[in-house]
C-alpha cells in the first residue's frame, strides 16, 4: 500500500494485499502456536519462535492501528479491560494513581480494587475542571487515566491539557477513547502517553469479537514494561478473533461516520422531545463540552448518547420495554443499535435512575426516530 494515504483508504485495506504467494487481497489467519527452523537450527522467519509474543495475524491487526493511532507501537489484548490492566500493572506499590471519576464502571471497579490490594493513593476527579485536576497532582503522580467522551455522562476531557498536566507532576497519561474510537481522534497526537480502546466497541462494530488496545507515543521504559509483560504473562488476542477484528476495521471510517450522524439526528430529535428531560451528546451545541469536542474529534462525535426520560426508573423502563428496533442489551458501538439502562447494572454508582444509555448503530435514521417516538408515547 502506498504510504501517506488518508485513514479511511488504510482501514479500507486493512491488513490486506500482504501475501505475495497467494495473491489473496484479504490477509490470511496463521493460526500456528509454533514455528519451524531449518537444518542449521536458525528459525525460517527470525520474527516468529511461538505464537504468545509473536502472532502474525495479530501483527497485522496491530499495524492498522498503529498508523491509525499515529503510535510508535501498539498492542492488542483479549479485551479491552486486559489492555487496561496492563496499563496500570507496571506501577509500584504505594504509586499514586489519579484516575477521572463516573467513567466506564468496570474500569473503575477493577482500578480502584488493584490499587487497594497494591497500597496505592488513588484520587478521584473531574477532569473537565482541570483546576481539580491540577490540584490532586501537585505533589505528583504516576498514573493520570481519563476517558472521553465519559460513559455514560458523554463528559469531554481536555486531552491535551491533561497530557501537560499530568507530564509535570511527572505521571504517565492513559486515555480511555473506546467510545471515540481512533476513526474520530487520536489522543498521542495531542500528547497523551498511551491510548487505550477497548475493540469490542466501534473498532470491530459488529459485537463478536472481545478485544483491547494500548498504543504508545513514544516508547518508553513503562512501555517495555507493558510489552514484555503480555508476551511473558500471556494476555494475548487470538489469531482468529484478531482476523475478524481485521476485517471489521476495514468499514471503520463508515460506520463511524453513519453512527456519529444517527447519534446526532437522535440526539436532536430527543432534547426537544416533551418525554425528554435532557440529552448527554457532545455533537449538541449546547452540550458544555462541545466546543472542545469539534476540537479535539474530527468526522463525528461518536455513536454514544444517554438520554434522561421525564419521570421515575419505572417510565425510563418502560420507555426502554417498548422499543422495537433498538436491541436491550449492553455494550456500544457496534451495527446494530442498543440501548441499556445503566443504573439496573450498577446501582450503587449513583447514575441517573431515568438515564437510558444508547448506542446508535447503522440502521435507517427515520425508523431509529420512529421507534423512540412510539416508545415515549407522546
Ligand atoms: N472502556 C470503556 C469506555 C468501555 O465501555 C468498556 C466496556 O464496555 C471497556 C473499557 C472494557 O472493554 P471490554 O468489555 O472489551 O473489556
Amino acid at each position: 500500500m502506498k504510504k501517506d494515504v488518508k485513514p479511511a483508504t488504510l482501514l479500507a485495506h486493512a491488513g490486506g494485499a500482504n501475501d505475495p504467494q497467494t495473491g489473496g487481497i484479504v490477509p490470511p489467519i496463521m493460526p500456528a502456536t509454533t514455528f519451524s527452523r531449518g537444518e542449521d537450527y536458525a528459525l525460517h522467519n527470525p520474527d516468529n519462535t511461538y505464537q504468545r509474543p509473536h502472532s502474525e495475524t495479530v501483527r497485522l491487526a496491530e499495524n492498522v492501528i498503529r498508523e491509525l493511532e499515529g503510535a510508535a507501537d501498539t498492542l492488542l489484548f483479549p479485551s479491552g479491560m486486559a489492555a487496561t490492566a496492563a496499563a496500570f500493572r507496571w506501577l509500584p506499590n504505594g504509586a499514586h494513581v489519579v484516575l477521572q471519576d463516573g467513567i466506564y464502571w468496570g474500569s473503575t471497579k477493577w482500578i480502584k480494587e488493584f490499587c487497594a490490594r497494591r497500597g496505592m493513593r488513588l484520587s478521584l476527579v473531574d477532569p473537565t475542571d482541570l483546576h481539580a485536576l491540577e490540584t490532586v497532582c501537585a505533589d505528583g503522580a504516576d498514573l493520570v487515566f481519563v476517558e472521553t467522551p465519559s460513559n455514560p455522562l458523554l463528559k469531554v476531557v481536555d486531552i491535551a491539557s491533561v497530557a501537560r498536566i499530568a507530564t509535570a507532576a511527572g505521571a504517565v497519561s492513559v486515555i480511555d477513547g473506546t467510545a471515540a474510537s481512533p476513526a474520530l481522534s487520536q489522543p498521542l497526537k495531542l500528547g497523551a502517553d498511551i491510548v487505550m480502546h477497548s475493540a469490542t466497541k466501534s473498532l470491530n462494530g459488529h459485537s463478536d469479537v472481545l478485544g483491547g488496545v494500548l498504543s504508545c507515543r513514544e516508547e518508553t521504559e513503562v512501555w517495555d514494561v507493558i510489552r514484555t509483560d503480555r508476551a511473558d504473562a500471556g494476555a494475548i488476542m487470538g489469531p482468529f478473533e484478531a482476523w475478524l477484528l481485521l476485517r471489521g476495521m476495514r468499514t471503520l471510517a463508515l460506520r463511524a461516520e453513519r453512527m456519529s450522524d444517527n447519534a446526532l439526528a437522535l440526539a436532536t430529535y430527543l432534547k426537544d422531545h416533551p418525554a425528554v428531560e435532557g440529552v448527554l451528546y457532545p455533537g449538541l451545541d449546547d452540550h458544555p463540552g462541545h466546543d472542545l469536542a469539534a476540537a479535539q474529534m474530527s468526522g463525528g462525535y461518536g455513536s454514544l448518547l444517554s438520554v434522561l426520560i421525564k419521570g421515575d426508573m419505572d417510565r425510563a423502563l418502560e420507555v426502554a420495554g417498548r422499543l422495537q428496533v433498538f436491541i436491550r442489551a449492553t455494550s456500544l458501538g457496534g451495527v446494530e443499535s442498543l440501548v441499556e439502562h445503566r443504573y439496573s447494572l450498577e446501582p450503587h454508582t449513583g447514575l441517573p435512575k431515568n438515564l437510558l444509555r444508547i448506542s446508535a448503530g447503522i440502521e435507517d435514521v427515520g425508523d431509529l426516530i420512529e421507534d423512540f417516538a412510539q416508545a415515549l408515547g407522546q
